[in-house]
């Protein structure tokens, strides 16, 4: 009787399995990814160091293996600095054989903190080979609702979203840099 119940259970969880596989894949990759795990990184715009520092200390924190590290202007392998274009960010990765050596960031001036934080969180996304996830909430989805992603609950007034990543960017990271998909912590939404 004992082992009916745990077959029972067995054919439940891979039932639950199969269910779940489907949404497991959903982040997109560009085909390319770092051989360090140590990216180092400069931001030539003062106004915007907490956004950029708390960006990447969001994936640093994610259990994925890579880490973004401040550096001096020299020895950065990724640049971010402002220009002048519609969309939040943009991201050109220096990419050959597979492998990333260094990118560029451009990033919109006149968006607050706590909106350019997400934004910057996306762009170092790409910065580690990520692509857009357009149907799921990711913080990889392209499309930015005044100050959330696309299939993301917008933050409720004189709040942020302060959980800069979602569970299926920091799968994309993992599946690329290994390590785990740490569970996320801390409130959705933060008070400004
Ligand atoms: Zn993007």
């Amino acid at each position: 009787m004992p082992k009916r119940i745990l077959m029972r259970a067995t054919l439940a969880a891979f039932l639950l399995a199969l269910v779940l596989v489907p949404s497991a894949g959903a982040y997109g990759l560009e085909g390319g990814r770092w051989a360090t795990p140590t990216i180092t990184y400069y931001n030539e715009v003062p106004a915007y160091t907490w956004a950029v520092d708390t960006a990447a200390y969001a994936w640093n924190t994610s259990g994925a293996h890579v880490r973004f590290l401040k550096s001096s202007r020299r020895d950065a392998k990724v640049l971010l600095g402002v220009q002048w274009f519609k969309p939040g960010g943009e991201t050109r990765p220096d990419m050959r054989g597979g492998r990333i050596y260094g990118a560029k960031v451009g990033i919109r001036d006149g968006l607050d903190r706590y909106t350019m934080a997400l934004v910057v969180a996306h762009e170092l996304g790409h910065v580690l080979g990520l692509g857009h996830e357009t149907h799921a909430c990711a913080t990889m989805n392209p499309i930015l609702i005044v100050d959330h992603p696309g299939h993301c609950p917008s933050p409720p007034p004189g709040t942020w979203v302060c959980r800069l990543l979602r569970a299926d960017d920091v799968r994309g990271a993992v599946s690329l840099y290994g390590g785990t998909v740490r569970p996320m912590r801390g409130p959705e939404f933060c008070p400004r």
